[in-house]
């Protein structure tokens, strides 16, 4: 997890309190960005972090995407730089992950771990995680060989070889990062073309230490106290074979973490929260930035674009129903 060095509110000293204008859930790019706006809206805002402070690019080694760096900024430090300046414009940030939230009255209830608190709207940024390949060895070896999270990882794997499973563009990054350390990195996907932006698939060709295992896909990791390998199906041919390897990198794509929220707000079939493109959920006073939400693009910018809009969106809500709006479906 990302070390930053913030003034962070601890929750257990502010177990019950006022109510918030907002309630910002989830600290990644969406929900800082709609913290910053908030706050120099001047509207009084509480950010839940949730696990991950900074969101993803806390994660990623290097950002190359995002406008304004043109030598592209390590993941870490952007991250870093989204928090500081949420807190500069006077957000207050916690470090919990939300356990409960109630859509049903108002103001809005959020329970985390240690405390319980309420807000008459609240911007729901808590993103996606990694999807798993539910296959046998991965929960075992989970952590210990099998990750999702090369920059975290990528360091035991100094002169070894790595398989990566997936065909975007966060298995062909990470991929291209693992080469730093492996000395061979396979990556298995499904199809015979790669999903990833052109720009990484031809840097990943050209790299000598990834080879592409093409229409296959993993059907175990294998191993007794270590990974050693898996167990791969080809699936034009039906065949099986066995690749050594030390570890495995999973990069099948992302799911929205909205468990919560099953029943309180409607949901797309695939588990995303639907936003209109004012970033409105289905209940008035609820917006929704990010990936949570996002099934299409999932890039930083447009995270951090979305989280403006929902701040943006809730000032003029808290204008127009300044005290705890009820029955506000004009809106
Ligand atoms: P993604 O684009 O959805 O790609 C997932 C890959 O995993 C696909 O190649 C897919 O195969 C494969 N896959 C899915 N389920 C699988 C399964 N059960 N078994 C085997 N393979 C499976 O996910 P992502 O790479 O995590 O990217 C998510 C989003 O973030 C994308 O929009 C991406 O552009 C964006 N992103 C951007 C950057 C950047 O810096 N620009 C970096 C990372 C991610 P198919 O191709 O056959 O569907």
């Amino acid at each position: 997890m990302l070390d930053f060095q913030l003034a962070l509110s601890q929750p257990e000293a502010h177990p019950s309190e006022g109510v918030y204008d907002l309630i910002v859930l989830g600290g990644g790019p969406a929900g800082l960005t709609a913290a910053i706006y908030a706050g120099r809206a001047r509207i009084q805002t509480l950010v839940i972090l949730g696990p991950l402070p900074g969101g993803q690019p806390a994660n990623t080694e290097e950002v190359e995407n995002f406008p304004g760096f043109p030598e592209g900024i390590g993941g870490a430090d952007l991250a870093r730089r989204f928090l500081a300046q949420a807190e500069r414009f006077g957000a207050r940030l916690i470090p919990a992950s939300v356990t409960g939230v109630d859509l049903s009255i108002r103001p809005f209830i959020i329970r985390t771990d240690g405390a319980t608190y309420r807000a008459h709207t609240l911007v729901i940024a808590m993103g996606a995680v990694p999807r798993r390949l539910g296959v046998p060895g991965e929960d075992r070896f989970f952590g210990r060989g099998v990750s999702t999270c090369a920059t975290c990882d990528g360091f035991f794997y100094r002169d070894k070889r790595v398989v990566v499973v997936g065909g975007g563009d966060s298995a062909i990054i990470e991929g291209l990062y693992l080469t730093r350390f492996a000395r061979e990195v396979i990556v298995v996907h499904r199809r015979d073309q790669l999903r990833a932006t052109r720009i990484y698939q031809e840097r990943a060709f050209a790299n000598p230490r990834m080879r592409f295992l093409w229409d296959s896909v993993v059907e175990e990791i294998l191993g007794e106290q270590t990974v050693t390998g898996v167990r791969v199906r080809h699936l034009k041919t039906g065949e099986t074979s066995i690749i050594e390897a030390d570890g495995v990198f999973v990069y099948i794509g992302m799911e929205p973490q909205t468990q919560l929220f099953v029943g309180q707000l409607e949901l797309d079939e695939h588990g995303y929260i639907i936003t209109d493109r004012r970033q409105r959920t289905s209940v008035p006073g609820v917006f929704a930035a990010g990936d949570i939400q996002d099934p299409f693009y999932r890039q930083l910018v447009v995270a951090a674009s979305t989280g403006a809009i929902a701040a943006m969106e809730v000032e003029k809500y808290l204008e127009l129903y300044p005290q705890s709006p009820q029955g506000s479906d004009r809106w």
